[in-house]
């Protein structure tokens, strides 16, 4: 019975001021499983008045209270606690992770386990940032230090939700900012299983507020709120363009991680077994629901009957089926609007080049978000398959005849987030490296991401960088100190 089944499905809470609290309007929404197409649990739908509560809690955790007295060891080690927490909890994150966002199981237990180690490296971090001496020419003492910026608005996308809000959290929470994060409306579970340990981790109230609901009436007035000091978005290109425009009129400081159109190239001089492999996982991980997908495949003219052909023969042996079953390789796309997005694209890919693989939705599937992965090749870069990002399994594969071809055809996008290389010859690769108009260079591999390494774009795929070092001066504000050391201040009156 419909009721029944009702019933059945969990009310989650969202996170304000240290309380599981409902929307102010009571309202709920549903989130989707989206290989059955059902319901599988509701999430509060906040609107202004929960932005408001929400960042107000954050305003006054970050200016007084406990948090502002914390040392940083404090806050190192409540990152260690949530670390701990999260790697205890693992197995069932994995599997809600899984479930809501249709990724196979596998890959939820990776990103989990990488959510786990980026707060464990900004605990380590949070000891580590320092100040300075500034050498000014005077009998002074001029120091800089390192400050917290304030209220974080962190706004963040579906196809990593848990690792997403891990990038975000972890090094505001070390850097001693107080923050406000909304997951993506698709995805929001495992954000509101997390908000979970914060207490026990012994994080004070209203330092980590999770709101839950959509860009337009949640993200929206976050982004304006005059009280938030700092944006930090993962998302598409276009909303990122509105939070800039948004931002400007209380001068937010913002970073910006966008979308891509990266290239993956091959020269004919690269391992071919691996280089095949490599092409695959560079579009395919996680349904190619991924920023930096190898999504433009450019192979050298050489070796292109022989990559197409290769490529597309292991493709259709890709196993698409249930998130939760561990053979499986690919799953759902996240949600019905992302299916027909892709699908759209799917059918344009055929009137623009060749279709080697896939092309619809997998025959044997009657139910759920799947679609096959897809490779189009013989395409003209300045195609619409080849511009525009498409957040899905779709490659498209266009031949180069030289290094100087690669490269032109490389840089000709309007996103410069990732790119990697393929070859054995070191001085073409590291030349490569040098002339590509991208955040990320991988040589010989593609997709690898490390929290002790920087991340983030050229061009329009944003600015700033996460992880590393560089993920938490994105967090810092730095301040002047300037000391007289003589017995009369210099002045002229
Ligand atoms: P997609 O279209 O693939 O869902 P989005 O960029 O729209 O990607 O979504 C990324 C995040 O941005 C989500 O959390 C979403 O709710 C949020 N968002 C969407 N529109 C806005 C907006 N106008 N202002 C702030 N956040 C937004
Ligand atoms: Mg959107």
């Amino acid at each position: 019975m419909a009721s029944e089944a009702k019933s059945a499905v969990r009310r989650y809470r969202m996170y304000i001021n240290g309380e599981f609290v409902e929307s102010a309007g009571k309202k709920y929404f549903p989130v989707i499983d989206p290989s059955t197409e059902e319901i599988m649990a509701e999430v509060p739908e906040a609107n202004e008045e929960d932005v408001n509560r929400a960042v107000a809690a954050a305003r006054a955790a970050f200016d007084s209270g406990a948090w502002p007295q914390t040392t940083a060891q404090d806050r190192g080690r409540i990152l260690f606690r949530l670390a701990e927490r999260i790697r205890k909890e693992a197995a069932k994150l994995a599997e809600v992770e899984s479930r809501n966002s249709g990724k196979p199981i596998v890959e939820a237990e990776y990103d989990i386990a990488d959510a786990a180690t980026c707060f464990e490296y900004y605990g380590g971090m949070a000891t580590k940032v320092l100040g300075q001496v500034n050498p000014v020419p005077d009998n002074a003492l001029s120091l800089s230090l390192r400050e917290p910026i304030g209220v974080a608005a962190q706004i963040i996308p579906w196809n990593y939700p848990l690792l997403m809000a891990a990038w975000k959290l972890a090094p505001a929470i070390a850097a001693g900012c107080t923050c406000v994060l909304k997951p993506a409306e698709q995805t929001p579970l495992t954000a509101l299983e997390f908000a979970g340990y914060l207490a026990d981790a012994g994080l004070p109230p209203g330092v980590v507020n999770i709101i839950t609901g959509f860009g337009e009436t949640c993200g929206a007035p976050l982004v304006k709120h005059p009280d938030v000091n700092k944006v930090a978005f993962t998302g598409s290109a276009s909303v990122g363009k509105a939070i800039m425009k948004a931002a400007a009129d209380t001068v937010k400081r913002v970073t910006l991680e966008l979308g891509g159109k990266s290239p993956n190239i091959f020269f004919a001089d690269a391992d071919f077994e691996s280089a095949i492999d490599g092409a695959l996982f560079g579009v395919f991980i996680n349904q190619g629901e991924v920023c930096s997908a190898g999504s433009r495949i450019l192979v050298e003219k050489s070796i292109y009957p022989k990559f197409v052909e290769a490529m597309s023969a292991k493709a259709k042996t890709i196993r698409l089926g249930p998130p939760l079953e561990r053979e499986t390789k690919m799953g759902p796309l996240v949600s019905k609007d992302q299916f027909d997005r892709v699908r759209s694209y799917q059918e344009l890919g055929k009137k623009e080049a060749k279709l080697a693989a896939g092309g619809g939705r997998p025959a044997s599937i009657s139910r759920g978000y799947y679609v096959e992965p897809t490779i189009f090749y013989d395409v003209d870069n300045s195609a619409r398959i080849a511009q525009e990002e498409i957040f899905g399994p779709v490659a498209a594969v266009i031949p180069f005849a030289d290094e100087a071809e690669a490269l032109r055809i490389a840089n000709a996008t309007p996103y410069g987030l990732a790119a990697a290389i393929w070859s054995r010859d070191i001085f073409k690769a590291l030349r490569m490296v040098k002339a590509l108009r991208a955040g990320i260079v991988w040589v010989n591999h593609m997709q690898p991401t490390y929290v002790e390494a920087p991340w983030g774009g050229y061009k329009q795929s944003g600015f700033g960088r996460e992880l590393g070092p560089w993920g938490i001066e994105e967090y810092l504000e730095t301040k002047q100190v300037h000391i007289n050391l003589n017995e009369q201040p210099i002045g002229w009156y």
